[in-house]
């Protein structure tokens, strides 16, 4: 038995990457899953795997977390033995380009910010009410290293997890005088699908990105994921920044080529 088994567990972005890590390592833990994204087809299909490799309950939601209502009408739409939500992992983000801030297309600069920003503040505001109603919870954010500092291309995108990072700062403190507990999780590089969005399917930039570095698994991420949020109610990780060995920050990056 452990702290998460039982649990029951909502993860946007949970198709890929860090959040389908996440979806595994929780069913592996016993906890029962709310997956949502955008893929319906992946969500069945990893819901069929954890279910046929765990036996733990899962319901998947097919939401994009740009959109308000959508959002809303999702959550709304629970069933009553999903609706006591007792760790949420706001996971759902991207990046788009690696250009000069001026030089984004709108298109772009909206997908990014509704995504990694708005969509976390949607979430976020739909879920804490169902948790306050409990005085119980973990929120977690997929921030980033990106939101500490600047890196060259990614102004739009590092400003969108600096607001993950004031964000989760900031409930942290509307929540103090609550059981609620809020960790802002910062990876560097982590190699996903993410690189492939980015540069919008070219395989060989999105390579490129890991070339001769050893980058973080999204495992790896889940793993940290799984201890911060498995530790004692009284203990409140509020932040966790995690890069591979030889990523100093967002800017320096030793590669061994
Ligand atoms: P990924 O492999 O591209 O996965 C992204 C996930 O987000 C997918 O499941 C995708 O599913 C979902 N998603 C994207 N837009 C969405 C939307 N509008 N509504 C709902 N779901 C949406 O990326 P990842 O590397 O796992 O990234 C996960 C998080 O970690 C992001 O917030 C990212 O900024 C952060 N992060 C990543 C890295 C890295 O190096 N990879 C480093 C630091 C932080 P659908 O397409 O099915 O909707």
């Amino acid at each position: 038995m452990n702290n998460l088994y039982g649990k029951t567990v909502f993860i946007t972005g949970a198709t890929k990457g860090i959040g389908r890590s996440c979806a595994l390592a929780y069913a592996e833990k016993g906890s029962n899953l709310i997956l949502t994204a955008r893929s319906g087809d992946l969500l069945d299909s990893l819901k069929e795997e954890l279910i046929r490799k765990y036996g733990v309950k899962v319901y998947t939601l097919v939401i994009d977390v740009q959109n308000s209502a959508d959002v809303e009408n999702k959550v709304n739409s629970l069933p009553e033995s999903f609706k006591n939500i007792d760790i949420l992992i706001n996971n759902a983000g991207l990046a788009l380009g690696l250009d000069k801030a001026f030089l984004a297309t709108p298109t772009d600069i909206d997908a990014v910010i509704d995504t990694n920003v708005k969509g976390m503040l949607y979430i976020t505001s739909s879920i804490v009410p169902l948790m306050l109603k409990n005085n119980s919870g973990h929120i977690v954010n997929l921030g980033s290293i990106a939101g500490d500092a600047a890196y060259a291309g990614g102004a739009i995108y590092c400003a969108s997890k600096a607001a993950v990072k004031s964000f989760s700062d900031g409930l942290r403190i509307d929540l103090v005088d609550t059981n609620l507990r809020v960790t802002n999780i910062k990876p560097g590089l982590v190699e996903t699908e993410f690189s492939k969005v980015r540069f919008k399917g070219d395989i060989e930039k999105a390579n490129n990105t890991y070339k001769g570095i050893n980058a973080l698994t999204p495992d790896d991420v889940a793993n940290v994921v799984i201890y911060a949020t498995g530790l004692p109610e009284n203990v409140q990780l509020t932040e966790i920044a995690m890069t591979p060995n030889h990523q100093a920050d967002g800017r320096t990056v030793h590669r061994n080529i």
